[in-house]
């Protein structure tokens, strides 16, 4: 593995280089560095070969690298979210990528009134139907996306999700699809993306190339960027 920038500049070329396979403006993917458990310092490298946006799971390890990092960036939550740490999560983030059922939602919504914060957020779907994972099942997911709109600082973007683990990145294509599908379906019905652009955050590491051909608009990748992660940090 190279260095962060170096990473940085691959990966930015592998995802223009999928882009451009499927017919699709580069400029339309953009690039969530995952850096859960990643020093601060990895970060700054980050930042400093022009890294703006960042994907963190856990509250408290967000919170320390928020404070310590600041605005320079934006800090998108990609971790499950418990009611309870709804207010937090309003404060600190820029976007919540993990929204999954309405009492979270509601709970976003009364800390970020107080605030007069609109968050953008998207919807998690959980498009395997893995009993372990957070995320709305699609067949509920209009639903959920439907209750939303009564929240007037909850800003609806698109759908986000986290396929089964496969070996073979191929494996994932159907599950981006569906998720694709879904966003195009909700938005037809007048429930997403009222700019007429769906975002859809799908892809990590190892399979961001075929979720890119699939319609992604984020790419969530962290090892393939700053390497393993530590877990001390
Ligand atoms: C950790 C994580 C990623 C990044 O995974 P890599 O395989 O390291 O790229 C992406 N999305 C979510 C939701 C994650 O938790």
């Amino acid at each position: 593995m190279g260095t962060v920038a170096e990473n940085i500049e691959a990966i930015r070329a592998r995802i223009q280089a999928a882009a451009q396979r499927a017919g699709r403006d580069p400029h339309s993917v953009r690039l969530v560095a995952v850096s859960k458990h990643q020093p601060l310092e990895a970060i700054q490298e980050a930042m400093a070969a022009g890294q703006t946006v960042f994907g963190e799971n856990y509250l408290q390890e967000a919170e320390a690298k928020i404070a310590a990092l600041g605005q320079a960036a934006a800090w998108h939550c990609i971790g499950h979210l418990q009611s309870n740490k709804a207010r937090i999560a309003a404060e600190i983030f820029d976007c919540i990528e993990t929204v999954d059922r309405l009492k979270l939602a509601k709970a976003l919504e009364t800390r970020l009134a107080e605030l007069g914060k609109i968050m953008p957020v998207l919807v998690q779907v959980n498009v395997g139907g893995e009993a372990q994972k957070a995320g709305v099942a699609p067949e509920e997911a209009g639903q959920l996306c439907r209750d939303l709109k009564q929240f007037p600082h909850l800003s609806l973007q698109g759908l986000m999700t986290m396929p089964p683990f496969v070996e073979d990145p191929e494996e994932s294509r159907g599950y981006f699809r569906r998720l694709r599908l879904l966003g195009e379906e909700l938005a037809a019905q007048g429930f997403l993306g009222r700019e007429g652009v769906v975002a859809l955050s799908m892809g990590m590491s190892g399979d961001f190339e075929v979720a890119i051909e699939e319609g992604a608009t984020l790419v969530r990748v962290g090892t393939a960027l700053f390497g393993e992660r530590d877990q001390a940090v």
